[in-house]
């Protein structure tokens, strides 16, 4: 299985400002000496000494999360900003370009952040693709037409003109069910977010990857019910929300996000193998969030264990299980 985040930022895209590429540029110019520039593998070796917040960027799009499983089918969480990229990305790809192509787009809910680049999923206006949307939310279908409706979008997703390819709105109806799609097989559990919100498990060739956004941490969700364990027990990677600090969560209760701390006890709690922190905070900067990461492996110390990676979510980064 290969976990590709597109998009990993929370709420609303968050492109650099021109004065945050002004501070790099001024922040690299501070760091480099003559003897830096002398030959191509000093300054090589110059640029990948650099930290991660000045030569590279978090990324500014919002939530999206493609996984290729086994038997090579494309699937997708969340159809955030971060899904106009993977669109570009697939028409790139060998054998893409004829169509004829199925992809599985799940939705954990339909706030703008998880949304907002489906109108650019070009593949979707493609007749020789097929397109199957996956929700809770029986709604689905009305739901997404909706928000390419006049005035919002000037293509109607349904109707002449708007998505050709063939379309199937799948409702999620029972948790205790699961979808197979080839050789890996999908479950749901709904998590703590206004409005609801749904987090989902991927299994592959005896892997488990959760991707469980927008989630408001609760003692429930610590609790050892038979339910709890099946799904989030034992995950080779878990990639959760973690947008705020605690001073912040705290401030910020009820408004469905999670501290960085406390996911790092979830996912201690429930023997996680790699921790991916995701949904990153809008307001924070690169640096800021790379902190995070740092003060979350810290804080995995304190609490007791070294036995599971902390990890920052960023755009383009890929995960081979
Ligand atoms: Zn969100
Ligand atoms: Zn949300």
């Amino acid at each position: 299985m290969k976990i590709h985040f597109w998009g990993v930022r929370g709420s609303i895209p968050t492109p650099l400002s021109p004065l945050q590429i002004q501070n790099r540029i001024a922040a690299v110019v501070q760091r480099i000496s003559p003897r830096d520039l002398e030959s191509a593998d000093t300054r090589e070796r110059f640029l990948s000494s650099l930290p991660e917040w000045i030569f590279g960027t978090i990324g500014g799009n919002t939530s999206c999360l493609e996984v290729e499983n086994h038997s090579l089918d494309t699937i997708i969480f969340d159809a955030g900003s971060g899904l106009r990229e993977l669109s570009l990305n697939l028409r790139e790809r060998p054998g893409f370009s004829s169509g004829g192509v199925t992809y599985h787009i799940f939705f954990s809910h339909f706030h703008w952040d998880h949304l907002q680049g489906l109108p650019f999923f070009s593949q979707a206006f493609d007749p020789r693709n097929r397109i199957v949307f996956y929700s809770t939310d029986p709604d689905l279908q009305r739901i997404l037409n909706d928000q390419m409706k006049s005035p919002y979008f000037p293509v109607p997703m349904l109707g002449p003109g708007g998505f050709n390819a063939k379309m199937e709105f799948i409702h999620l109806n029972n948790p205790s069910k699961s979808v197979k799609i080839g050789s890996s097989i999908v479950h749901w559990h709904t998590v703590n977010h206004p409005g609801g919100c749904t987090a989902f498990m991927i299994e592959d060739q005896g892997k488990k990857c959760i991707y469980s956004t927008d989630t408001e941490l609760s003692r429930e969700d610590f609790l050892e019910t038979e339910e709890n364990s099946r799904f989030f027990s034992d995950a080779d990677v878990l990639v959760m929300d973690s947008q705020y600090t605690m001073d912040e969560a705290l401030e910020k209760t009820g408004w469905g996000h999670s501290s960085f701390s406390l996911t790092v006890d979830f996912a201690l709690n429930w023997g996680v193998k790699k921790l991916m922190l995701f949904h990153h905070e809008p307001t924070y900067t690169d640096r800021k969030i790379y902190s995070l990461c740092q003060s979350a492996q810290w804080y995995r110390e304190y609490a007791g264990s070294r036995h599971f990676e902390i990890q920052i979510a960023r755009e383009g980064l890929e995960i081979q299980l």
